[in-house]
C-alpha cells in the first residue's frame, strides 16, 4: 500500500503544531490513508519541539526534526523532504491555515496518476490591500521568469516520489520551493483552497522579511534585475548623447547655458544610477559566495520517530 508524508514546517508553533497533528491524524485515518507527518522545528524559541515530542508519543506515525537553530521555511521544506520516505509528498503549513480536507482531494488527484498537485489560494485572506497589490507584481515578475503562472501559488502541494527527487537532487542553497516543483515539470494539476485564518500563534511575516523574501528569490530565479541594469545603462546612454549633441550646438553657438544645475542633475542621476547597478549586481555575488561556499542547508540536532531518537549523521 502507497503511503504519504506528509513535511510540516514549524517555527514558534507551540500553540499549533499538536493540534495539527491530531487533525491531520483524524482525517487522514478516517480516509484509509497510511501516513507519517514529518513535523521539522526550525528551531523554535519556544515549546514546539516539546509539542512534537508529545505528539510523537500519541501517534507513532510522527516523525519529528529538531533542527540546530532557525534555518528558515525553505531550509525546513527542503529537511522535511529529505526525511519522508513515502511515495507521495505534501508539503503544508502547521497553523492549519491550509485546509486538511484539501490534501485527501490531492492525494486522490496522485491516485490518479497526476505527479504534481499544486495548490492554489482561491482568494488571499485577509491580508492588506498593500500586501495583496505587491504579492500581485511580485508573482507577475516570478511568472514571467519561470514560464508557470504562479499568481496564487502557495507552499501547499504534493508531490510524486519522482517530483521530490528531483527537487532534492537540485545543488543549489537558496531554494524558492513554491516555483521549484514548477519548475521540475511532470504531470502537473491544480486544486483551489480557500486559506483558513489562523487559529492561534502569529504570523512570522513582517512587511520587512516579505521584501527580502521576494527579492531573494527574483534573484534565485532570475536574472531580470541584471538585463535591467542592462537597460538603465542604456537609457542613461542615449540620454548623454543627446545632452553632448545639445551642449555642443549651444557652445558652438556661443551660448554656452549656466553650468550649475545641469551639472549637478547629471552627476546625481548617473551617480544614482551607478550605485542601483552596483547595488544589484553586488546582491547576485552575495549569492553566488553563499553557493560557492558549499555550506549544509541545515544542521539537525535530534530526530525522533514516535518516541524513538533515530538521529543518524547527515548531509
Ligand atoms: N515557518 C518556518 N520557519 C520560519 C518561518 C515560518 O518553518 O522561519 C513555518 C511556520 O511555522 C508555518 C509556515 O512556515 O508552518 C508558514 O508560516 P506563517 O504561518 O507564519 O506564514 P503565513 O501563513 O502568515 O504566510
Ligand atoms: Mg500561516
Amino acid at each position: 500500500m502507497s503511503r504519504l508524508s506528509v513535511v510540516l514546517p514549524a517555527y514558534n508553533e507551540e500553540l499549533m503544531v499538536g493540534k495539527t497533528c491530531r487533525v491531520l491524524h483524524e482525517v487522514l485515518a478516517e480516509a484509509g490513508i497510511s501516513y507519517e507527518l514529518v513535523v521539522v522545528d526550525d528551531g523554535s524559541k519556544d515549546k514546539t519541539w516539546e509539542e512534537i515530542t508529545k505528539a510523537g508519543e500519541e501517534d507513532g506515525n510522527v516523525l519529528g526534526v529538531h533542527f540546530s537553530r532557525n534555518f528558515g521555511k525553505e531550509a525546513a521544506v527542503y529537511a522535511g523532504m529529505a526525511q519522508a520516505t513515502g511515495d507521495v509528498v505534501a508539503v503544508m503549513d502547521c497553523d492549519l491555515q491550509h485546509p486538511p480536507e484539501t490534501l485527501i482531494s490531492m492525494y486522490h488527484l496522485w491516485e490518479q496518476g497526476w505527479e504534481v498537485i499544486e495548490g492554489v489560494k482561491k482568494s488571499r485572506g485577509t491580508e492588506s490591500l498593500l500586501h495583496k497589490e505587491s504579492a500581485g507584481f511580485f508573482y507577475g515578475i516570478m511568472s514571467k521568469a519561470t514560464g508557470v503562472n504562479m499568481q496564487n501559488a502557495s507552499d501547499f502541494k504534493m508531490m510524486d516520489r519522482k517530483a521530490v527527487n528531483s527537487i532534492l537532487s537540485m545543488p543549489e542553497r537558496n531554494m524558492f520551493f513554491r516555483a521549484t516543483s514548477s519548475w521540475v515539470g511532470f504531470k502537473t494539476t491544480y486544486v483551489e483552497f480557500e486559506v483558513r485564518d489562523r487559529e492561534a500563534g502569529q504570523s512570522k511575516w513582517s512587511t520587512w522579511s516579505l521584501i527580502k523574501y521576494a527579492f531573494t528569490n527574483i534573484v534565485a530565479f532570475t536574472t531580470a534585475p541584471l538585463q535591467f541594469v542592462t537597460v538603465v545603462g542604456g537609457a542613461c546612454f542615449g540620454c548623454s548623447l543627446i545632452l553632448i549633441i545639445y551642449s555642443l550646438v549651444q557652445f558652438f553657438a556661443g551660448r554656452a547655458v549656466e553650468g550649475y544645475t545641469t551639472t549637478l542633475i547629471v552627476l546625481l542621476l548617473i551617480g544614482s544610477a551607478i550605485m542601483l547597478s552596483l547595488g544589484i549586481i553586488g546582491y547576485y555575488i552575495a549569492k553566488i559566495y553563499e553557493e560557492v561556499k558549499r555550506r549544509p542547508r541545515y544542521i539537525i540536532s535530534q530526530i525522533l520517530r514516535g518516541k524513538e531518537d533515530v538521529y543518524q549523521e547527515v548531509n
